[in-house]
């Protein structure tokens, strides 16, 4: 090969070596330059140029120490090392650049060449940004380690055995004087315990089960802490802490004390339960209170009934006692047994009446079709005025009652004559009650799309609290005078007519009772009972001591036109009997007198006058067979048609 030829080779080989090394600097990611046994640069990359702002004309040959002219420190005493043979460690240097400040960790090597001199090696990497991300997280680091101890919450940080790694200042004071090193010792000093008071073992705390790869959310503890080692309620959080192959390598556990807001939760609980307690009991109370005064209410009324029904059921028993005990004595004789039965009949029926009176009340069912009849409510009153106007002035205490009457014609209804007759009676009753002293009774029948009957006094009138109450059954502002069932039986035959009843009345200023019915069936008018039979009016003497049976028979007696002389006793009797200038047709006398016996009044009467017709009214005392001398005998309680029929002498 000749010479040249070898030289270009060389040359080639070199110029080869030299783009092999230039390409093996621009490779690396460092600023680097090569210089040579008299420390003159040799060989850039642009990045060593970039660093030190010069194109590679200006650096090649550059003496070391003029080779980093925008470096801000000196850098003499790294390549002295460097020349002498010690390789420099790492240092940093701040260059200046047109960009800014550039941080470059810069080291300087020693290099020996082929002819043995020594070079130096500079290589710099630009660690600004590195720097900066440093600067950043350290600073991120301490806010964020100045927030950890900000917290009022505790927060302790353990690693995989659960020994102490880190805690912030509230977890510090917790535990100042102790300072635990570990989960478990943590756990001693705590003694934890559930809130329903179970101790916690070691492994139960939160931190050991976040260890064991659970989260730990607000678990509740009471936990004993400080000097005094008082109770604390505090809520646990605890989360495990996992390297990059998701391995748990610790926990953190937050504590928060929460036992003042336990103890103001449980406060309002506490009080919470007490008020609805207290209203519970005061419910209580009053309910039982409410039910008290309702009993009351039914006992008293319950407690009147009874009374009215015993006094009743009495008046049944007494002569059926009477009745039985005298059977017993004359139960040879089949007349008397006959009698007595008869009377016990009665007396039955009469209890059976109250048993039925009282049935009224508890039942207002309509009446069922069969039992009535159309009665004509202006001939009832006028029955009612006529059977009542001779007591009127005694009801009304000795007062003058004065009568305004006005009756529409056919003032029709369908009902039982009976019950309405009972409630007209009742109502002129209480009218007239109210009159003490007298006054205006007024009874007034319409006729409309309904028919009415109203019954007006000017008496002393009702309060609104009597008004509401004066249908009740028992209700009575009368006392031992009053049942308080006069309204209550009005109000029931009215609802079982298919009407209503309803009260006018103000205190003072007298009340209307108004009865208002469906209008009956005007064809279908039946002559009201029997046609009255126009009868001879007769003189009649009286003798009864019993004032409301006297008082009852005269009325009777004289509501059906005759005149009564009404005497109560026998020696009153006998002296009008025997005085020659008393005219008197009829003697009708009671058996059981205070001063004698019917028997003998009837004796010395026949004997006085043989024409006389001579009636006796018997109690239960047996009749006297041997007596002849009277012309009929009526039975106590005595009947009105009865009576009547025999006065008549058509019996
Ligand atoms: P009693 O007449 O036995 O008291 P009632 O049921 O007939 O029972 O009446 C109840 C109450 O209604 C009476 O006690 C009275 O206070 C009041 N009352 C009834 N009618 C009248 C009236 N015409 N005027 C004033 N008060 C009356
Ligand atoms: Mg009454």
């Amino acid at each position: 090969m000749p010479p040249s030829t070898l030289h270009e080779a060389a040359h080639d080989t070199l110029h080869a070596d030299r783009n092999r090394l230039d390409a093996l600097l621009e490779a690396v990611p460092l600023a680097v330059a090569l210089f040579d046994g008299t420390l003159s640069l040799v060989a850039t990359n642009a990045r060593y140029r970039e660093l030190t702002g010069q194109d590679s004309a200006q650096a090649m040959g550059r003496p070391i120490y003029d080779a980093f002219p925008n470096a801000l420190a000196d850098l003499t005493e790294q390549i002295d090392i460097a020349a002498g043979g010690a390789p420099v460690v790492s240092v940093r240097v701040p260059f200046q650049q047109r960009g800014g400040r550039r941080l470059v960790e810069a080291s300087f090597a020693p290099l020996t060449d082929g002819h043995g001199g020594r070079g130096v090696l500079f290589a710099g990497s630009d660690v600004t940004e590195r720097e900066e991300l440093r600067e950043d997280l350290a600073r991120s680091v301490a806010q964020l380690e100045s927030i950890f101890d900000v917290l009022p919450d505790s927060v302790r940080v353990v690693d995989a055995e659960g020994r102490t790694v880190r805690t912030n200042s509230q977890a510090q004071q917790e535990h100042a004087s102790s300072n635990p090193q570990s989960l478990r010792e943590l756990w001693q000093l705590d003694r934890p315990r559930t809130l329903s008071g179970t101790t916690l073992f070691v492994h139960e705390h939160p931190t050991a089960r976040a260890l064991r790869g659970e989260r730990v959310r607000g678990e509740t503890l009471e936990v004993r802490r400080g000097a005094g080692g008082e109770a604390a309620v505090v809520e646990v959080n605890s989360n495990p802490l996992y390297d990059p192959h998701k391995r748990v390598r610790g926990a953190v556990t937050v504590e928060r004390d929460v036992t003042e807001r336990t103890r103001l939760q449980q406060q309002v609980q506490t009080e919470a339960e007490r008020l609805e307690r207290m209203v519970q009991e005061r419910t209580r109370e009053l309910l039982a209170l409410q039910e008290a005064a309702s009993r009351d209410r039914r006992l008293a009324a319950v407690g009147q009934l009874a009374a009215g029904v015993m006094h009743d059921v009495n008046n049944a028993l007494n002569p059926i006692m009477a009745a039985a005990y005298l059977l017993e004595m004359n139960a040879e004789n089949p007349v008397a047994v006959r009698d007595y039965a008869v009377r016990i009949a009665r007396a039955a029926e009469t209890g059976a009446a109250t048993a039925s009176r009282v049935g009224r009340f508890i039942r207002q069912e309509p009446l069922l079709g069969s039992r009535e009849e159309t009665v004509d409510l202006s001939v009832m009153v006028e029955e009612v005025v006529a059977m009542t106007r001779p007591l009127w002035q005694e009801r009304a205490k000795g007062g003058v009652v004065t009568l305004d009457q006005s009756l529409a014609e056919g003032a029709l209804v369908r009902g039982i004559a009976g019950e309405l007759r009972e409630a007209l009676l009742n109502l002129v009753q209480n009218a007239l009650d109210a009159m003490a002293g007298g006054g205006t009774l007024r009874i007034r029948t319409t006729i409309g799309e309904e028919i009415s009957v109203a019954v007006s006094d000017t008496g002393t009138g009702m309060s609104a609290e009597v008004r509401e109450r004066a249908f009740e059954p028992f209700f009575t502002t009368k006392g031992v005078n009053g049942t308080g069932l006069g309204l209550a039986e009005v109000y029931g035959i009215a609802r079982r007519h298919r009407g209503r009843a309803e009260i006018e009345s103000a205190p003072g200023e007298g009340t209307t009772v108004r009865l208002v019915f469906p209008p009956g069936i005007r064809e279908a008018v039946a002559a009201p009972e029997a046609p009255r039979r126009r009868r001879t009016a007769r003189r009649i003497l009286l003798v009864e001591d019993h004032t409301d049976s006297r008082e009852f028979m005269q009325a009777l007696l004289e509501t059906d036109g005759h005149v009564v002389e009404a005497v109560r006793n026998v020696e009153e009797a006998r002296a009008l009997i025997g005085d020659p200038a008393y005219v008197c047709e009829v003697l009708v006398t009671d058996i059981g007198l205070p001063d004698g016996s019917g028997w003998d009044l009837v004796g010395y009467a026949r004997e006085q006058r043989p024409a006389l017709r001579i009636g006796v009214v018997t109690g239960w005392e047996p009749r006297n067979e041997q007596d002849p001398a009277c012309d009929f005998t009526l039975r106590k309680p005595v009947g009105a048609a009865d009576l009547l029929a025999q006065i008549a002498g058509d019996a």
